[in-house]
């Protein structure tokens, strides 16, 4: 029996998706020839990467708006550290939301100045800082738009006069917004839009060239444009996989319609959270990230009731990360609203056992 997959990535995706994946890992096309051995200069793979790149821009509403789309190596990590190469050059605002916004601070401090604009760390980041003023004169602000660990999501971004960079690793595809404020945003491939191995960047052309400092080619976002992301051999199946799940998003309405989708299941999940006295919710309400869902038992006594009826009912991946502890539901886009209301009743049955 298929799992009610909650994991926080790598994640679950569409079974459709898993079908062409797995058909295509046999013969591609019908080249007589699998997908993962075939030349990525071959025309059939040159497609799939122009397609993959097309898919990204149009289904954030960025095409011909001066943006390029890139499928890189090294995970959403090695952006922490490129984006700070290839675009600090004195001094750039960063807003600490948690682990992962809190490494990028490091790789950043590697290059220039780095200024903590606003920071949840006090609290255990369970909430979203806001009121804050970002200074002038920044090269750029980088914030993390979900926090996957505390599952915090920023619903208002924060206004700038300076380049807006984005790690939306956790969110991407989940939510309608202007992404045309962007002027970088990455996201590894393994949270919401295919296998790891691939980190999708969509970047504006004219945000590069201002640093004065030499990139090495690999690092060099410049690099990847002029060679239409194929400067090195790249990750081929994890690229066609995310190709296929854009396809798939797109067939069924875009971000707009997968968004309904993913509120119906935010809704379910916290109003069981809310309602039922044997949990309590870790993030500020107002600040609940639709993808990942972080919750606690109020007597830890049941954890073990609790975990062997989820275990029994085929859910897995809700264990708490570390630094937090407790439960996190991921509800990334592939998974249904009828896994959440698996969960839901697990929750709603131990709260009537007692
Ligand atoms: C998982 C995650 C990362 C790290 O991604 P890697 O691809 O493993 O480097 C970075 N940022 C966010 C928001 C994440 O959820």
């Amino acid at each position: 029996m298929k799992k009610h997959n909650f994991s926080a990535g790598p994640c679950i995706l569409p079974p459709q998706v898993m079908q062409l994946a797995a058909e295509a890992v046999l013969d591609y096309n019908g080249l007589g020839l699998s997908i993962i051995e075939i030349s990525h200069r071959s025309k059939d793979f040159v497609e799939v990467m122009e397609k993959a790149r097309t898919l990204a821009l149009e289904l954030l509403g960025l095409e011909n708006k001066g943006y390029t789309a890139l499928f890189l190596q090294g995970g959403a990590s090695t952006q922490f550290l490129m984006t700070a190469y290839n675009l600090l050059e004195k001094k750039a605002g960063y807003i600490n939301t948690g682990t992962w916004s809190s490494k990028a601070i490091k790789e950043a401090k590697l290059f220039g100045e780095v200024i903590d604009v606003a920071s949840s760390q006090d609290q255990n980041f369970n909430y979203i800082p806001k009121g804050f003023s970002v200074p002038k004169g920044l090269d750029y602000l980088h914030f993390t738009s979900n926090n996957t660990i505390f599952g915090t999501q920023f619903n208002e971004f924060p206004n700038t006069d300076c380049p807006l960079v984005c790690d939306m690793s956790s969110d991407i595809f989940s939510r309608q917004m202007d992404f045309s404020k962007f002027d970088l945003i990455y996201a590894g491939a393994q949270k919401n839009m295919g296998p790891a191995g691939t980190t999708l960047v969509v970047v504006k052309d004219d945000i590069l060239g201002k640093v004065s400092r030499r990139i090495p080619s690999m690092l060099d976002y410049q690099v990847h444009i002029d060679k239409d992301s194929m400067y090195n051999t790249p990750s081929v199946f994890p690229v066609y996989v995310s190709m296929l799940t854009l396809e798939w998003l797109k067939k069924l309405g875009g971000i707009e319609t997968i968004e309904e989708i993913n509120e119906k299941k935010a809704r379910l999940i916290y109003s069981e959270i809310d309602l039922n006295p044997l949990f309590t919710g870790f993030a500020e309400k107002e600040d609940r990230s639709n993808m990942n869902a972080t919750f606690n038992l109020t007597d830890e006594k049941l954890k073990t009731t609790f975990d062997t009826m989820c275990k029994e009912a085929g859910i897995i991946g809700i264990n708490g990360h570390r630094s937090v502890g407790g439960y996190r539901a991921s509800m990334y886009n592939a998974l249904p609203l009828e896994s959440v209301g698996v969960l839901v009743d697990i929750m709603d049955e131990l709260e009537r056992k007692g």
